[in-house]
């Protein structure tokens, strides 16, 4: 339907191109004021009949359009339309008259949430006879061929970085992909098309410009440039003209059907399209003379009308009222400027709009584009890219980051990075400055990835599955769990108040099963909150954390949230392992903490006792923090829990969410040295463990009963599942844990077949630099054999296949 809409709204558009937009510009003065007033009072009117929005707005301030309504200087009574209220209110704004042939749209968030609206056909053909007459102002003809670097981005890796649309006559490339790498081979194929127009945001149609230069000549049937989407800074017209030849066309429009402003051939400035909408210059304390608010009404969208929408963007007007040598009557603004909150906010409150930066790296030939992008409050990073060739980046480098710091002043931290790796959004934009929320660890580092939620999908679907890829057991052993969690369900105040903070039954229940004193135990919400505390309390900006790799990737994410800066210890299973090196490794880099995973996950080893001795004086020696995840201790038995009491540097992180079956209530604790566990202490809040994840806790520990029949069952299965990979030949590794990860070249193959039968199992191959792993959950017998059937039959089937190749060939 969509896609429909919009074929149709082309050809449409073409029409009224035609017909209609290619005549406007030679009405008289008298004709265009009724067309605009005529068209201002009917959207008013409909809006009002139509909208619960404007209704309420307007019957607000007693004003009925159908009768108060004299001339445009009435809309200055009327409120202005923010992007907040459109977000808030869309559908007091849509009027349902109109929804049919509407298509729904939304904007791509560069500078905050995306924001979905509703259009009518009827809209979106007219703005495309606005872009038409625009593009006609620079020769434009039906079909001409057209390069597009923009409104394209594959969708994997497989697809190509290039795409022909027959019926645009448009080579369309990937803005997101260029860079001074794929460049030379975007030029190849630009030249092989030659094209008579190039689209493209003004950041990536630069960038082609700059490695297009040493073959300018071969432009020749270029006749015109155009741009839009982005501010068009002077310096990247410049080196665009300078190569191409031919003039910059710039478009200035939104997906807000609100205004069209656009360059003519006589390029004295940018035309109003009023026939589209009317727009309201709005002065503003904070914009410098001469620049105004651009507020506008739009004529052509009645399912959703918008009226003075406050657009966000800032326009520069001409000294005085004059006519453009093109002839048209269309009014001229002298330039958009850009975003009004393209800008740095100091940490003193001050703004620097985005002019300051551009006058400033005006003056540096050196640099092409330039980008700052700003964390929080307290840090920017000035990313430049270099024109082609250009060498002494250094000294360049330390003038930008001195000049910035003038501007900016004290207080952030600043660095300027070179680099053609700029932040660009969803659709390939990439604007000049941008403001980020998170922190430059929070928002730059990789986050930690949540593996797939399929087992809830079937879940949700009524379907049974075995879900063998989180390492969850498959029941709830005790059975006194359930029957102590409904007790408290059906009595007050377990859900009503907030949890009790201490609970020495459920503290001292725990301690004791862990062998130590009550005071080296910390209750979390999940080993993952514990796994938060250890680098809320101890890991800080520039602090280096050394992590025993493969294994669970939180420890990772959460230490380069803070900042710190990671180094990875591989032990690949092969052999036994390297307690040597590892030992040498912490001497020598000294790490604020180490993590390892005993057993490990997800290879299934154990570091013994001895060994891990050595690693933890080692830690001492140095001071670092020792941490050692043992979520799967109840498998294997063998912990370093006790040693918290002699050492003043481990904490040992375990979990209810294993071997009892509690994962969905997230219980678990950390057993530590008294020094560092109190000051994880002084960041920790108790009210976030629950008074059900306590008592359930209790309950498994009570009933050893339980425990010690399902870890017997996990053994049994696991020693079937062991038997069956040896009778097939397929290599497994020796594993202490609740899993089996077994070496399978085609992994992504082998979990397909399986999860065709709801059996969930877990792709480890990116841990392993690509070779094919795969992880699966032993957590009791009926997993087991429904795995062993499912592999079975991928094995044979496989076999069969290879078979018949051989008979055949
Ligand atoms: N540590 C390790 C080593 C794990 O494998 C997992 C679960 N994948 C966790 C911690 C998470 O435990 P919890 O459910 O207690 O947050």
């Amino acid at each position: 339907m969509k896609q429909a809409i919009k074929a149709a709204a082309r050809l449409h558009g073409w029409t009224i191109h035609k017909r209609f937009l290619s005549r406007t510009p030679y009405w008289p003065e008298d004709r265009r004021r009724e067309y605009i007033e005529r068209h201002l009072k009917a959207t008013l009117v409909r809006a009002y009949e139509g909208t619960r929005h404007y209704r309420e707005a307007f019957d607000a301030i007693g004003f009925d359009p159908r009768v108060d309504f004299r001339g445009p200087e009435d809309l200055a009574r009327l409120p202005i339309l923010t992007k907040d209220q459109v977000r808030a209110n869309a559908d007091a704004l849509i009027d349902r008259r109109f929804l049919r042939f509407s298509i729904e749209a939304s904007t791509s968030g560069t500078t905050g949430e995306p924001m979905k609206m509703r259009l009518n056909e009827g809209y979106v053909a007219f703005d495309t006879g606005c872009i038409f007459r625009h593009w006609s102002w620079a020769g434009y003809r039906w079909r001409d061929r057209m390069v597009a670097l923009r409104s394209y981005v594959p969708e994997s890796d497989r697809e190509p970085l290039w795409r022909y649309d027959r019926a645009q006559n448009t080579l369309f490339f990937s803005a997101y992909h260029l860079s001074p790498e794929t460049c030379e081979r975007y030029i190849e194929e630009i030249l092989k098309f030659q094209p008579l127009f190039i689209k493209a945001y003004p950041s990536s149609v630069t960038v082609l410009a700059e490695y297009a230069y040493p073959v300018r000549e071969k432009f020749h049937a270029l006749r015109g440039i155009f741009t839009s989407s982005e501010t068009l800074l002077p310096t990247e017209r410049e080196t665009i003209e300078r190569t191409f030849g031919k003039k910059v066309f710039n478009w200035y429009g939104m997906t807000e059907p609100v205004m069209v402003i656009t360059e003519c051939e006589a390029h004295e400035g940018m035309h109003i399209n009023w026939e589209y909408g009317f727009p309201e210059f709005l002065p503003s304390d904070d914009l410098p003379e001469g620049e105004y608010r651009l507020v506008a009404t739009s004529f052509h969208n009645p399912v959703m009308p918008f009226i003075r929408y406050e657009t966000g963007d800032v326009v520069r007007l001409p000294d005085e009222d004059r006519p453009c040598s093109c002839g048209r009557n269309m009014p001229l603004v002298e330039t958009v400027v850009g975003r009004k909150d393209e800008c740095i906010i100091t940490p003193d409150g001050r703004r620097l709009p985005s002019v300051n930066f551009y006058t400033l790296f005006r003056k540096y030939e050196e640099i092409l584009r330039f980008q700052l992008v700003q964390y929080g409050r307290a840090e920017v990073v000035a990313k430049i890219a270099p024109r082609a060739g250009v060498t002494g980046l250094e000294a360049i480098r330390s003038r930008v980051a001195e000049e910035l710091r003038a501007r900016i002043g004290p207080g952030v931290a600043l660095e300027v990075e070179v680099t053609d790796r700029f932040v660009t959004n969803a659709d390939g934009k990439t604007p000049p400055i941008l403001r980020r929320p998170g922190t430059r660890s929070v928002e730059e580092r990789e986050a930690y990835r949540i593996s797939t939620q399929q087992a809830w999908a079937a879940a949700r679907r009524g379907e049974a599955a075995h879900k063998l890829d989180w390492n969850e057991a498959d029941r709830v052993p005790s059975p006194l769990v359930r029957e102590t969690l409904h007790r408290l369900i059906d009595s007050d105040p377990y859900l009503c108040w907030y949890p009790e903070a201490s609970t020495p039954e459920a503290e001292e229940r725990i301690a004791a099963y862990a062998g130590v004193p009550v005071e080296h135990v910390l209750l979390v919400h999940g080993s993952d909150a514990g796994l938060d505390l250890i680098a809320a309390a101890l890991v800080r900006e520039g602090d280096r954390v050394l992590i025993v790799t493969p294994t669970y990737d939180n420890f990772r994410a959460v230490v380069e949230q803070r900042g710190a800066s990671t180094s990875f210890f591989e032990y690949m299973g092969q052999g036994g392992f390297p307690v040597d090196a590892l030992v040498e490794r912490i001497g020598r880099e000294a790490p604020r903490v180490v993590y390892l995973t005993n057993p490990n996950n997800p290879i299934g080893y154990v570091l013994d006792g001895p060994d891990l001795e050595r690693i933890l004086r080692r830690c001492e020696g140095v001071g670092a923090v020792l941490v050692v995840d043992e979520a799967y201790y109840e498998f294997c038995g063998k912990t370093i829990a006790d040693r918290v009491t002699a050492s003043s540097t481990l904490l040992v992180a375990r979990t209810f969410s294993k071997a009892f079956g509690l994962a969905g209530l997230r219980l678990g604790y950390l057993v530590g040295s008294r020094p560092v566990l109190d000051a994880l202490r002084r960041v920790h809040n108790p009210k976030s463990v629950t008074m059900l994840a306590k008592a359930a806790a209790v309950a498994s520990l009570e009933d050893e009963e339980s425990l010690r029949r399902y870890l017997e069952e996990v053994r049994v299965a696991k020693a079937r599942l062991y038997a069956f990979l040896e009778g097939r030949g397929i290599e497994a590794y020796p594993s202490e844990a609740n899993f089996i990860l077994i070496r399978w070249d085609d992994a992504p193959g082998l979990i397909e077949a399986l999860a065709a039968r709801n059996i969930l199992v877990r792709d480890r191959t990116a841990y392993f630099h690509g070779a094919g792993h795969v992880r699966i959950t032993v957590n009791g017998l009926a997993g087991v054999e429904a795995v062993i059937e499912a592999l079975g039959a991928y094995l044979d089937a496989r076999v069969e296949a290879s078979g018949a190749l051989h008979t055949r060939a």
